[in-house]
């Protein structure tokens, strides 16, 4: 649908579910990928199964929430592929729990993987891309943020949290780029429930009828009668990465089968 061929594109969280599978498609669509991740065995497996396929792509590690692992692996990306001009914050983690039982340890950890880490990646990828020739369309940042980011969810006092933050720091790094003229373009996307890692993790715990009548709870939730896949998430942000979204900064893209249409 939409190409990317020649340009290079960095994807945290590269290694499973939402962030895998962006990285398959814009790999096929043209792009040389850089899969940024913690799990290095998945990272490295999924960036090896992209080049099989023909395409263009590297496993690099990286912790989000660390600045000085965010300054090496931008470095690693542009002495091999020359400039950056496609960064997809994907990396993220959940966390489940009443608001009495979450610590200020919990609560600091998932700010610190799911702002912190896309506040490093904007940070940096900025920069690189101001240093980079564009296309038409200019640079793009696309943050994954979540329903969770634009209504309230219970149990969710972090997640929610950092995901509403991501939706107001793109805005912000929208409104900042096009101010100074940088030619870089910041969008935020907010699934629904994908079938992912991530959620199977939520409910691995249920015994499996338990996990049958939890995911039946949140198909329900999705008016258009389904969860989401990967791909439905990763075709949204390959739009975004595209010169076809060039008109586009500072928008939350909701890709959530209807779910905050009805509240
Ligand atoms: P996933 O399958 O768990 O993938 C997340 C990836 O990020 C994993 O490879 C994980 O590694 C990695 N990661 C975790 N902490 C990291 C860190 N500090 N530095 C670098 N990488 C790290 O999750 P997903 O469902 O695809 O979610 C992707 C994004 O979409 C997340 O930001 C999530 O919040 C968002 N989202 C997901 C859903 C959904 O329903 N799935 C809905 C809304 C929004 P490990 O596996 O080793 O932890």
């Amino acid at each position: 649908m939409y190409d990317v061929s020649g340009k290079v594109a960095l994807v945290t969280g590269g290694a499973s579910g939402i962030g895998a599978e962006t990285a398959r498609l814009l790999a096929a669509k043209g792009a040389a990928v850089a899969i940024a991740d913690i799990n290095a065995e998945a990272g490295a497996a999924n960036a090896k199964d992209i080049n099989a396929a023909g395409g263009e792509a590297v496993y690099l590690p990286l912790d989000v929430s660390s600045e000085s692992a965010w300054e090496a692996t931008m470095a690693a990306v542009l002495e091999k592929f020359g400039g950056l001009h496609i960064l997809v914050n994907g990396a993220g983690i959940e966390l489940v729990r009443k608001i009495a039982d979450t610590s200020l340890a919990d609560f600091q950890k998932v700010m610190a993987v799911n702002l912190d880490g896309v506040f490093l990646g904007i940070k940096y990828a900025m920069t690189a891309m101001r240093d980079t020739k564009q296309g038409p369309g200019g640079g793009s940042i696309i943050n994954i943020s979540s329903v969770a980011g634009i209504q309230g969810h219970m149990r969710q006092i972090a997640y929610a949290g950092s995901k509403g933050g991501v939706r107001l720091m793109t805005k912000a790094a929208a409104a900042e780029a096009a101010q100074y003229g940088y030619d870089v373009r910041v969008n935020s996307v907010h699934p629904g429930t994908i079938e992912t890692p991530m959620v199977q993790g939520m409910i691995a715990h249920r015994d499996e009828a338990g996990q049958k009548a939890a995911i039946e709870k949140i198909r329900q939730m999705h008016p258009i009668g389904r969860l989401g896949q990967p791909i439905d998430i990763a075709n949204a942000i390959l739009f975004l990465a595209s010169d076809a979204s060039g008109f586009m900064t500072g928008s939350e893209v909701v890709v959530d089968g209807g779910m905050t249409a009805t509240g």
